[in-house]
C-alpha cells in the first residue's frame, strides 16, 4: 500500500467530492426532522450500494433511519471489521440553507453541517472508493455506520451502535478535526442534571413567612453544585438554564435549573452522580427533585494513542504533520472507547465554526483526509 498513491487518487477526485458534498449539504437534516434525515440516509445508501456495499437501513418510529454498510468481505469467523462512524443529522433547523447556502469562497466551503459532519461522511465514501480504485484490500471488512441522532445524545440506535463497536477491532470516527487538522485522542464525558425545587407559594407582602421560596433554595443548591467543579483537573459544571416563579409579589413555589457536566475520567462519574443526587434541602420545608447523570462516558487517551501514532506515521508519508488534541465535546466515540475498543476521532473535515454561522471546511484538506483515512483502513 502506497499512501502517496492514495493521496494522488483522492486529489484527482476533488471535483467529484465537492459535488457530492454540495448535494449532501443541500439535503438539510436536523436531528428532529425524520423525513429529511431519512432522505439523506437513502441518498447515501444508494451511493454506498453503487460501490457494491451491502447496505442495511435501520428504521425507527420517531428518529431518522440509521444506515449500515459493509464492504471488503464478510465479518465473522475471527475476522473483526473496522468500524467507520458518522452521523447524518445536524444541529441546523430546516430552512437554514436560505441564509447560509452552500458556497465555495477561495479555499473554504460553507454550509450548515458541512464541518459537523457532512465533509466527514464524504471523506468516508472517498476513502473506501480510493481503496477500491487502487485495488487495495484491507485485512478485514469495513463497516460504515451512519447514525441519525448523534446531536441529540444518540438515543435511537445506541444499542446497535454499541453492538457494532463490540465486534470491531478499531473505530474511526469521522467527526471534524481539531485545530489545524489535529486528531482527537481524548474527549471528556458529558452529563446533564436537572434540579427542581418545590416550595410553597404565599403572598410576598401579606404573608411571606407562610411561603417556602423555591428560587432562593435553588440558588443556594446551585452554589453547592458549582463547588464540585475541579477546573484545573478538567472537571467542569455549568448551570445552563434556570427558571422559576410566576409574579414578583408571589413567593415562588417552583424553580428549576439544568446543569452541564464534563468529566475527564471514568472514575469521576461515580463521584459527581453521587454528590449531585444526594443534595439535601437547605430549607427543610423545600423538596428537591434531581434527575439526570452522565450520559456519555469519557473517551480516554489510552484507547486512541496507538491508532493516532499509526495515523501520524501515515501522515508523514503523505506530507502531513498531524497533532493530537483533547476536547470537551462528546461524540459517539465516547461510547465505543468506553467499551474498551480502540477509537480514534476527528478524522473528518478540517475547518472551523461547527454549530456556528460561519461553519466551513478547508477545501484542499478534503482529499488529504480521505487519503489518510484510506491509508489507515488499509494498514489496520
Ligand atoms: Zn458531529
Amino acid at each position: 500500500m502506497n499512501p502517496r498513491a492514495l493521496l494522488t487518487y483522492c486529489q484527482s477526485e476533488l471535483p467529484a467530492m465537492l459535488d457530492c458534498l454540495q448535494q449532501v449539504v443541500e439535503m438539510e437534516s436536523p436531528t428532529n426532522s425524520k423525513a429529511e434525515v431519512d432522505r439523506l440516509g437513502n441518498f447515501l445508501a444508494r451511493e454506498l450500494k453503487r460501490s457494491h456495499a451491502k447496505v442495511q437501513i435501520l428504521k425507527h418510529a420517531r428518529a431518522g433511519a440509521a444506515v449500515v454498510a459493509e464492504l471488503f468481505g464478510k465479518s465473522g469467523r475471527g475476522v473483526k471489521p473496522i468500524l467507520l462512524l458518522g452521523h447524518l443529522d445536524t444541529v441546523w433547523d430546516l430552512g437554514t440553507l436560505s441564509r447560509m447556502p452552500f458556497k465555495i469562497r477561495g479555499d473554504r466551503a460553507y454550509g450548515p453541517g458541512i464541518l459537523d459532519m457532512k465533509s466527514g461522511i464524504v471523506c468516508g465514501l472517498w476513502a473506501l472508493g480510493a481503496l477500491q480504485a487502487l485495488k487495495i484490500s484491507p485485512a478485514g471488512p469495513v463497516r460504515f455506520f451512519l447514525n441519525s441522532d448523534e446531536e441529540a445524545s444518540s438515543l435511537a440506535f445506541r444499542k446497535q451502535l454499541m453492538a457494532e463497536a463490540k465486534k470491531a477491532k478499531a473505530v474511526l470516527v469521522l467527526e471534524p478535526a481539531a485545530v489545524a487538522g489535529a486528531l482527537k485522542t481524548e474527549r471528556k464525558g458529558t452529563g446533564e442534571f436537572r434540579i427542581t425545587v418545590c416550595g410553597r407559594s404565599a403572598h410576598a407582602g401579606i404573608n411571606p413567612a407562610a411561603g417556602v421560596n423555591a428560587i432562593s433554595e435553588l440558588t443556594r443548591q446551585l452554589l453547592r453544585v458549582e463547588k464540585l467543579a475541579r477546573p484545573h483537573k478538567g472537571l467542569t459544571l455549568s448551570v445552563g438554564t434556570i427558571s422559576g416563579g410566576t409574579r414578583t409579589n408571589v413567593i415562588p413555589e417552583r424553580a428549576s435549573a439544568t446543569i452541564d457536566v464534563r468529566i475527564p475520567h471514568v472514575e469521576d462519574r461515580e463521584m459527581i452522580e453521587r454528590r449531585v443526587c444526594s443534595l439535601k434541602p437547605i430549607n427543610p420545608e423545600a423538596l428537591l427533585e434531581i434527575q439526570g447523570g452522565i450520559n456519555r462516558p469519557p473517551m480516554e487517551r489510552a484507547r486512541a494513542v496507538h491508532l493516532f501514532r499509526r495515523a501520524r506515521e501515515l501522515g508523514w508519508e503523505m506530507g502531513m504533520e498531524l497533532a493530537e488534541a483533547s476536547t470537551g465535546g462528546g461524540s459517539d466515540g465516547n461510547f465505543t472507547a468506553a467499551l474498551g475498543i480502540p477509537t480514534l476521532d476527528g478524522l473528518g473535515g478540517v475547518g472551523d465554526g461547527a454549530h456556528a454561522l460561519d461553519e466551513h471546511i478547508i477545501v484542499r484538506e478534503l482529499p488529504r483526509r480521505a487519503a489518510l483515512l484510506a491509508a489507515l483502513i488499509a494498514t489496520l
